[in-house]
């Protein structure tokens, strides 16, 4: 358990709290609430701030936020100069947002997974574009505010330099690093004395959004040679294997997520044990979604409205439910739970086999249960 200590408190959801981890062996670690830059319910991205001879960021945060990770520095008595190495996680906006400043005033090095390095580079645009523009519903998704920031992040990102591909299990700088893939292709966890610093892949109160393994063969292209086999990196199954190999870490090891760390006053503390409830929530999600498929064939579109029927999933957040079903179907298909009738797709059929106008057939088996032990 790590000894915590509100060093500045910021609004109600963490947004520019500072916080003091200590752990039992005194190894001292800051945190930072680096706020989202568009309207959200998620809460701060917590920047991890790791001070030994020189300053080690976690992190740094959103892009468009560089300001709270300036004032957030300048509170613990350091600047953005003082920066030697930036760590991230994985390649979404929230958590690398920030490198292109921070390293343009400090010269940090970078380091990331490998994958990282080559998904700067990758044309993902293009790519992500052409299957959702199939999909009825997305069209506000494409046009929002959000996506806007993402192309824009993308496109700042290109110019970064990856100075310290990380691959699984390296131990350096005093980090072991630990390549978990799933809610992301280049997902890190990273552990530091007895932290764990987990990114997004595994989260108190809320569960990393998986990524469909379809995107796989979207990305091949893109990856490292030793990546471009079969595929381990995305998709639920992806997912759930990297949580599985995180709840076996063994020690007293103290979870600090990128998010919900400290959230509305409260500090929810979480253990490696903590991947295994993400990991059952989503068998149990696999259990749901067979009862919305037990009254006959239905597509992706119509499972997804009717699994989330109790939720407003509408413009961006009916692609994050759609995506989350989606993720689900295709683990379902691999274990033998679901059958397909592609035949009325009408040529739009995805590299999975799924298609906007694909009825997917539950079989009426749980083989996915077994699926998920065995992983
Ligand atoms: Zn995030």
């Amino acid at each position: 358990m790590l000894e915590t200590e509100i060093l500045k408190k910021g609004d109600d959801s963490g947004n520019g709290t500072l916080i003091k981890y200590t752990s039992s062996t005194g190894a001292v670690i800051k945190a930072i609430g680096v706020p989202q830059s568009w309207e959200s319910t998620l809460g701060p991205t917590w920047c991890y701030v790791i001070e030994g001879d020189d300053l080690t960021l976690v992190d740094p945060g959103c892009y468009g936020s560089l300001t709270y990770l300036e004032q957030g520095l300048g509170a613990l008595g350091r600047s953005l100069t003082d920066v030697a190495r930036i760590v991230v996680s994985h390649g979404h906006m929230d958590h690398d947002g920030s490198c292109p400043p921070v390293i343009r005033k400090s010269g940090a090095e970078l380091w990331a997974h490998e994958i990282y390095g080559f998904m700067l580079q990758a044309d993902r645009g293009d790519v992500e574009r052409g299957w959702r523009r199939e999909v009825q519903g997305f069209k506000d998704f494409e046009n929002s505010e959000t996506m806007t920031r993402v192309m824009e992040h993308r496109e700042l990102n290109r110019d970064l330099v990856l100075d310290h591909p990380v691959t699984d299990e390296l131990q350096a700088g005093g980090l072991t690093f630990y390549y978990t893939p799933g809610h992301s292709p280049d997902e890190l966890c990273i552990l530091f004395d007895q932290v764990l610093f987990s990114g997004d892949h595994i989260l108190p109160l809320i569960t990393p959004h998986p990524s469909v393994a379809m995107s796989y063969n979207s990305f091949k292209k893109s990856l490292p040679p030793a990546y471009s086999s079969s595929n381990d990196i995305y998709g639920l199954k992806a997912l759930l294997t990297s949580l599985k190999r995180m709840a076996l870490l063994e020690g007293d090891i103290t979870v600090l997520p990128a998010h919900r760390a400290f959230h509305r006053g409260q500090f929810n503390p979480i253990g490696v044990s903590r991947a295994t409830e993400i990991m059952e929530h989503h068998r149990n999600r696999c259990y749901e979604l067979t009862q919305v498929m037990g009254a006959g064939p239905k597509d992706l579109v119509t499972i997804t409205r009717e699994y989330f029927s109790d939720r407003e999933v509408e413009a961006q957040n009916f692609f994050l439910a759609f995506t989350e079903v989606m993720a689900h179907i295709e683990l379902m298909q691999e274990a033998g739970d679901i059958s397909t009738n592609s035949g009325t797709a009408g040529g739009r059929l995805w590299s999975n086999g799924l298609g906007p106008d694909v009825p997917i057939n539950w079989n009426g088996t749980d083989q996915f249960s077994v699926f998920i032990d065995d992983l």
